[in-house]
């Protein structure tokens, strides 16, 4: 996952803006950051490792123009070089263009063989450069003219900010895998990842930008063009799930709503097999698991009490790349209320289960303060197959529900029993009873795009184009 962010105005300065509609999204990325700005005529670009405030040197970049995007990354496979940093620049028909993106493409080996058979150099590993040389060497009078034919031959997962010409541009892939929306302030156009950034400049939300759309903004207004359809819409389930803020609205939905709307569906399907009875209270992981927990709570019955004490201060475990780091950071993050938990039959809430290594660290976290009993309930399905969307979960033999049975996890992680949420649950919690709008194809293997280049080797690597 990756936040992107844009801003255009002739009155602000974009760059401050830039920098805060970031901050608001540094849950979706906390390896890198990125800003380019652009006056017209020349453009600036500003890079760092880490969190904002580290990859700016706690301080707001000095980049000076009225046009400018940026970018929170999180890489997901052997992609964390300084190159690999967002946004991309290349030059282009009128000067320049620089793109931010969040997503996986499908086909980027494809083209970007095609490019360097052509005498393309490419400075990263990273898919969105592919997307970047072919708007670049696109023919056509109009900017939005050449992203769009440079689109048309793309697959997979894009949402994109992209600037040039002096036009701030948004895009969303026809699937509409990831959101992206669009917001005014009396000054200016604002694109992000996510309606929390909006909040957090002061802009006011206009719309969900759709599935297959480009916008473009100017000091004319905002325009909008279609992509051609590439069949059936697959906005990414798991925005809702765990990625997304649940401060932020995707799509018309809230994501607090949605989480409260899976626990109270948990509750039910759990108490259909074990009643109420043989619990005493409902115990969120913290964060993404507190709105499903509460949910849970209201509708069992079942007290809701805090048993786990987030540091705020560590980054999210699923979100940094290598293993090891992953199990350190677990213990340094969470620490149980031992007065809450201790004699107490514990049904753990946490959003989903992808390696069981937190998990495992959970349950005995739990154990050694004293809890008689942990029941643990996940707020998704069991993830069965790799994403190809842009998803750290893009080797199946890593995820624990790919090789093993429910009762082999239970077993694994040491917990009393486990239960997933039924994706049908999911589905109608999302309000999308009939699944005919969401991706769920790491629930079910079913994907709505030709992954075939996206293999997997038995050792392991990868061989599709690093995830952004
Ligand atoms: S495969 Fe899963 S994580 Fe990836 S886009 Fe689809 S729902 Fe989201």
């Amino acid at each position: 996952m990756c936040g992107v962010f844009g801003f255009w105005s002739k009155k602000r300065p974009v760059a401050d803006v830039c920098y805060l509609g970031l901050f608001a999204l540094q849950h979706r990325g906390q390896e890198s950051a990125g800003i380019a700005v652009t006056d017209g005529m020349h453009i600036d670009v500003e890079k760092g490792a880490g969190l904002m405030a580290e990859a700016f040197k706690n301080r707001l970049p000095s980049l000076k123009g009225y046009c400018g995007i940026g970018h929170v990354r999180y890489s997901t496979f052997g992609g964390s070089s300084f190159s690999n940093i967002q946004p991309f620049l290349a030059s282009g028909a009128d000067g320049f263009v620089s793109l931010a993106h969040n997503g996986n493409l499908n086909n980027a080996l494809k083209i970007r063989s095609r490019l360097e058979e052509k005498g393309l150099v490419f400075q990263s590993t990273s898919d969105s450069e592919v997307m970047l040389n072919l708007i670049a060497g696109a023919s056509g009078s109009a900017a939005e003219e050449r992203i769009l034919s440079s689109l048309a031959q793309v697959e997979g997962a894009y949402s994109l900010v992209v600037m040039t010409g002096g036009k701030l541009i948004g895009v969303r892939d026809p699937h509409g895998f990831h959101p992206l929306c669009l917001g005014r302030s009396e000054d200016g156009y604002c694109l992000a990842s996510e309606t929390c950034a909006l909040d957090a400049v002061g802009a006011e939300f206009v719309r969900d930008v759709r599935p297959g759309e480009v916008l473009a903004a100017d000091g004319e207004g905002v325009r909008s063009y279609s992509l051609p359809s590439r069949g059936r819409r697959s906005s990414c389930v798991f925005e809702y799930i765990y990625f997304a803020r649940p401060d932020s609205d995707i799509d018309g939905l809230n994501v607090w709503e949605a989480r409260h709307a899976m626990g109270r569906r948990l509750a039910r399907e759990y108490l259909a097999k074990h009643g109420r009875e043989g619990a005493d209270i409902v115990v969120p992981v913290p964060d993404t698991g507190i709105a499903a927990a509460i949910g849970f709570a209201a509708e069992s019955g079942i007290p809701y009490a805090e048993g786990l004490i987030k540091n705020r201060y560590v980054g999210r475990t699923f979100i940094l790349p290598e293993q090891k780091t992953r199990k350190t950071t677990v213990e340094m993050k969470l620490n149980p209320i031992r007065e809450n938990l201790k004699d107490r039959r514990v049904v753990l809430i946490d959003d989903s289960i992808v390696r069981g290594t937190t998990s495992a660290r959970l349950i005995e976290l739990l154990r050694s303060a004293g809890a008689a009993e942990v029941h643990m309930c996940v707020s998704s399905p069991p993830i069965t197959h790799p994403c190809y969307y842009g998803i750290d979960t893009s080797i199946r033999k890593d995820l624990i529900a790919a090789v093993a049975s429910v009762d082999e996890i239970r077993r694994r992680i040491g917990t009393d029993s486990l239960h997933y949420l039924s994706l049908e649950g999911l589905l109608e919690a999302v309000r999308d009873p009939r699944g005919g709008n969401m991706c769920v194809s790491c629930f079910n293997g079913r994907y709505p795009t030709d992954v075939s280049e996206c293999v997997i080797e038995p050792d392991g690597s990868k061989t599709g184009g690093p995830s952004c």
